[in-house]
Formats: structure tokens, sequence, C-alpha cells
């Protein structure tokens, strides 16, 4: 199943990918796709005359209309897939049939979210509360509940079961620090034939946030001098501690690493595709030679033609597989090895947060994302014969 995000014209593309970004941390049967925001010819922001003083306001039909918009805009959007609108435009409840604060609400396979005000519930990290809203309506809508109806709700908060009823914010922070879906509501999702794929995938990820949203103060206790180390053999060490990584990912890391406080957009990075390919060749145990070739969009061809003198001779060529390829593509690729990163970083046990160690998105360069690792470089130790390999010109 895919799930397209977009939001109203004042959602920034980037408040889009940092949720569709974290909802692809984990792999599964549900595709987070970023969708840009409606442009503003598509709106009509209607105003009862009882509102006028409102500087700008939605209504539930708006957002109803928007949805409709971006699924005819969008023609690889399929019936059966969910269509989410981001809003932190207010909420007019002239049309909102219940007495619930306004956070989600779901019209048939549409869900329009709300965005503001969310820091302080969520350790000031907003994307997980609008990540969570995600989840629960999806959810609901797996289960084929009927949006805007309220019944099958909790009203008992079973522990912070997604699925409980909530009346303010406070309530939806004790949801989103729990990351539960109660036993009822489990049995509820198999008994009418909600594929498992789908509740694990979600389970998952509310783990995922309710672990985000409950982590130490990295101020009080990152604020340490953690070394970053790297070994002849391209080891990675972090606080003394083996870094384990497949091939791909750590090639790239170890790439981001060494270019310590460089930013790279996508053709950046290809350009220097050649020193990622020797790190991972360097690094390399029973991988593909062609993996980052690919990665890249590249395939090496290899023909055999056989000389009189010399016998069997190889020619090896490089091909351009994708003259074509589109950005959000490309996008899609960084994502993956970023979210690699992370996770593997994540099983380094003495770091509060991977934050700080991460491969970040910092800045657009025209509308290519640049992608930057950024480390005090005093404590970073990289052997010698290692950098080598990296600063070598051809
Ligand atoms: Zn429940």
């Amino acid at each position: 199943m895919n799930i397209y995000i977009s939001g109203t014209p004042e959602i920034s593309m980037d408040s889009i990918n940092e949720v569709v970004d974290f909802l692809s941390s984990i792999n599964g049967p549900i595709n987070f796709i970023p969708l840009s925001p409606v442009s503003k010819k598509w709106t009509t922001f209607r105003k009862s005359e009882k509102e006028k003083n409102e500087d700008s306001y939605i209504i539930l039909n708006d957002l109803k209309q928007i949805a409709t918009v971006l699924r005819i805009q969008f023609t690889q959007i399929e019936d059966e897939n969910l269509v989410i609108v981001l809003t932190s435009i207010t909420l007019n409840f002239i049309e909102f049939n219940s007495p619930k604060k306004w956070f989600s609400h779901y019209n048939d396979k549409d869900i329009y979210i709300r965005t503001y005000n969310w820091s302080q519930f969520t350790n000031n990290r907003p994307y997980l509360a609008i990540c969570h809203q995600v989840l629960e309506n999806t959810l609901q809508i797996l289960n084929g509940n009927i949006g805007g109806k309220f019944d099958y709700y909790h009203n008992t908060p079973e522990g912070g079961c997604i699925n409980a009823f909530c009346v303010n914010e406070f309530e939806i922070e004790y949801k989103i620090n729990s990351g539960k879906i109660c036993s009822a509501c489990q049995f509820n999702l198999k008994q009418n034939n909600v594929q498992s794929g789908y509740i694990i995938q979600i389970k998952n990820l509310l783990s995922k946030i309710a672990a985000e949203a409950n982590s130490l103060d990295t101020d009080l206790f990152e604020n340490r001098d953690i070394k970053i180390e790297i070994n002849k053999r391209g080891d990675i060490y972090i606080d003394g501690i083996f870094l384990a990584m497949d091939e791909k990912p750590r090639a790239f890391y170890l790439f981001f690493i060494c270019s310590n406080n460089n930013a790279f957009t996508f053709p950046d990075l290809k350009s220097k595709k050649d020193i990622i390919i020797r790190i991972y060749n360097h690094i390399k145990k029973n991988s593909l030679e062609r993996v980052i070739y690919n990665f890249f969009g590249f395939d090496i061809k290899s023909t055999i033609t056989i000389d009189k003198s010399m016998g069997k001779v190889e020619n090896v060529e490089i091909v351009n597989l994708e003259p074509e390829i589109l950005d959000t593509e490309y996008h899609r690729r960084m994502r993956n090895i970023r979210n690699l990163i992370k996770t593997d970083l994540s099983t380094i046990s003495t770091l509060v947060s991977t934050n700080l160690f991460e491969v970040k998105k910092a800045g657009r360069q025209g509308m290519a994302p640049k992608y930057l690792f950024s480390y005090p470089k005093e404590l970073i130790q990289i052997d010698n014969s290692f950098l080598q390999l990296i600063n070598r010109t051809s």
C-alpha cells in the first residue's frame, strides 16, 4: 500500500520529507511517498460572515477538496492508496461533527493532520506527533472504521493504546510515549483480516516514536568528548565501540566522515563516486562489485573478445542505465542509506541519541537537498593509510 503525504501551501517540502523520512525508517508493505504541497491556486479558503476577522482558517471541505485535487493531479495515486494532507491552518469547526479537539481527521481514504503546537509534547520533535497521527488514522482505515465517527475509540486509556480517545494534547502525549496497540485492538485488527505485515510495521514505528519521544536530554548527557575512530581497514569505532554496518552504507558513511563538514548534493556525490567505490572495494568482503555503480545509476558491462595473440581479452565498460532518472528517486536512495546508518548507530548503547553522528540534510542547492556529516574534527581520528585512499586523485 502506498501512502502519499502532501500539505496545504504553507507547509514546506522539508517538513513533509521529515515525516516521510521517519516513517520510511522501517521497511514493510506500506510505502510512504512525499508529494509537493498544493499550490495556492488549488485552494479556495472560504470565510463565512461570522469568521471574517480571522486571518486564515480552513474548513474540512477545503481539505477534502485538496485531497481530491492531489488525486487528480498525481495520476500515480491508485484509488486504494491513502492521501494525507498536512496543515498548519486553524480548522474551523463549523463542519466538524464532534466534540473532539482537532488533531487529525479522515474521510474515506484521505487523512488530514494538524501540524502546529506539538513541540512541548514530543521532546521538541513535532514530526513524531505528526507521524503518530498518520499511523493512528491509517490503522483505523485498515480496520474498516468509518471516518468522522468516534464509536470505535476506547473511552479508557488502555495503557496509552493508539485507539484511546483523546481530548487534549496531554492525552496524545501519553499515547505517543506508550507506542501501544492494546490486546483488544490487536484482536479486533486480526478479526477484520488486516494483514499482519501492516500491523507489525505500524507497531514497530510506534515503538520507535515512543523511544525518540522518551530519550534522554542530549544537552545534559551527550555533552562529552565522544571519539570517532577509523582504522586502516575502514572499521569504525564510536566511543570505543565497534560499529557493525554493511559495506554499502559503511562506504557512504566513511566517505561522509572523511569529508567532515562538507555538504554534498546527489550530483556532487555522483561526481565523487570513484572515491566511494574505492572505499567500498577496500572494505568489502563478499559483496557485489557493482553495488555502488548501481546506486548511482551505472552498471559495469564486461565483454570478452578473442584476440589472436593475447587470447581472451576482457573489456570493461561503464554504462549509464538511468539518464532520465527522477530526483525523487535520488532522494529515496539517499534516505535509505541515511536510515541504514541511523539504525546501525542506534546499536551503540553508550549514545543517548544517534543524532550527532548521523548524515543529515543541510539546506539545498536549487531544488537538490544537500547531505552533511558534521562533527568536531579534533574528535575524529582516521588512520593515515585509510585517508590516503580517499585523497588519492586517481
Ligand atoms: Zn486499544
